[in-house]
């Protein structure tokens, strides 16, 4: 017995013996009664989460598989998960509010009847459900739905979103992420149109997708900052609020679009990075750099907060893993070569490594964890580098012109032609494996 067991077993004990302790104490329940129980902790945001969800995945996996993606993607460190989940033999028992052990345990059963997997059931399609690829198809994402999430907002709402900064003389033009991740997306969406795929973007405009403004989330901001036991200062609620708007409920808005009326195959979640500017004044940064991002590494203040305990189990039960990687490793590829990009890497707090390939990351955002199908998540070009700021002033140009004595096309079409060689590349090789293997 493991001391793990052990100690849940001690746990389960006293537990047990709570109503006869209480009956002898005479006032232990009555005391205990006194207080409500706290509210449950859950992200910005987020609401109280449905363990009934997890229902039709029951004995679908494996311990071993269960154990094997929880410690090896997910989990920032395997201990980090212990006081939120129990491992035993035949099942895991997940902690349903983590400020309040009595609202008990959800019961998951692993699937002990075989090692092969059971299909677990999820609104996306891999490779090998779309329709076989006749050879040499010029439209390899035929039958592919995908979702290309531009990140952030742009327009008049930049002011909110922090994405946008100005360097050099006056007549440079800002640099704003989400008008730039906008026209990577419409590049996109006509190539891999041409390519098969039907392409939806969660939005059209620089306009935000959610309904909430600053001023409709103060008293969530306020409540907020009150549940995480801090003070709750005007300057704390304004920031909570800001984002709120510009991060939790846009991305969780486009969420609902994406699980509710897209339910694509493939999120595509557009971004550029940039490196920090330490107090505050934007400054040219060195290197440039690339890297995408898979959804993992969650840290033990994360799993602690019950929704996202709940969304990570659903995607670890989904088997999201496999395919975010295998598609991250074959895309990094070709954006790399078309983007001449070196990488760039985390040091284990907020993001790590899952395999050899420099490029790939696992981090645990809002978007890939709430967006319920594989998603890719992109970070190329750092927006402050010389270089992509000098690409960005000469806006998204025909042809090629040069840059540091390179020839280059734009810098958008550069990104999108990245992506979609990649992609490409990945359900070319999956889909006419499914005809070789007949
Ligand atoms: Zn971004």
């Amino acid at each position: 017995m493991s001391l793990q067991t052990f100690r849940f077993l001690v746990l389960g004990a006293i537990l047990r013996l709570l109503p006869v302790l209480s009956l002898l104490t005479g006032g232990f329940s009555s005391l205990r009664a006194a207080g409500p129980p706290p509210p449950p902790n859950l992200a910005r945001l987020g609401s109280l989460p449905d363990w009934s969800l997890l229902d039709p995945y029951q004995a679908t996996m494996t311990r071993e598989e269960f154990v094997y993606l929880l410690r090896h993607c997910y989990a920032r460190k395997p201990e980090e998960a212990d006081p939120f989940l129990r491992i035993e033999t035949d099942r895991v028992l997940l902690l349903k509010q983590s400020n309040h052990p009595e609202a008990g345990w959800y019961d998951l059963r692993f699937k002990t009847d075989s090692p092969l997997p059971a299909k677990a059931p999820h609104y996306w399609r891999g490779p090998l459900d779309l329709a076989d690829l006749p050879p040499n198809s010029t439209r390899p994402l035929e039958g592919l739905r995908i979702a290309i999430d531009p990140g952030h907002i742009g327009g008049k709402w930049v002011t909110w979103d922090d994405r946008h900064f100005k360097l050099g003389g006056p007549d440079t033009l800002e640099v704003r992420e989400g008008e730039m991740t906008l026209i990577v997306a419409k590049i996109l969406r006509h190539d891999l149109t041409l390519l098969g795929a039907e392409v939806f973007l969660t939005r059209e405009t620089n306009n935000p997708v959610t309904k909430e403004r600053i001023e409709t989330l103060q008293e969530e901001a306020k409540a907020y900052v009150i549940r995480r036991g801090q003070i709750p200062s005007a300057w704390l609620i304004a920031s909570t609020a800001k984002a709120m708007f510009a991060i939790s409920s846009e991305i969780r808005a486009r969420g609902d679009l994406i699980n509710e009326t897209i339910r694509p195959d493939l999120a595509l979640c557009l971004h550029f990075d940039a490196s920090p500017w330490p107090g505050g004044r934007p400054v040219f940064r060195s290197p440039n750099h690339l890297h995408l991002i898979v959804n993992g590494c969650y840290s033990a203040s994360e799993m602690a907060e019950d929704d996202t305990r709940l969304e990570m189990i659903l995607r670890i039960l989904q088997r999201l893993y496999y395919e975010e990687l295998r598609l991250a490793d074959t895309v990094s590829k070709t954006l790399q070569k078309e983007t001449r990009l070196p990488n760039i890497g985390y040091d284990g707090t907020s993001g790590m490594s899952v395999n050899d390939n420099e490029y790939v990351w696992a981090r645990n955002l809002l978007a890939n964890r709430v967006f319920f199908c594989p998603v890719l998540f992109f970070e190329p070009f750092c927006m402050n580098h010389r270089e992509t700021h000098a690409r960005v002033q000469e806006g998204p140009y025909e042809g090629l012109r040069e840059f540091n004595g390179i020839y280059r096309k734009n810098l958008y079409q550069e990104y999108a032609d990245g992506v979609t060689a990649g992609l490409v590349r990945y359900y070319r090789e999956q889909r006419q494996h499914t005809v070789s293997k007949k």
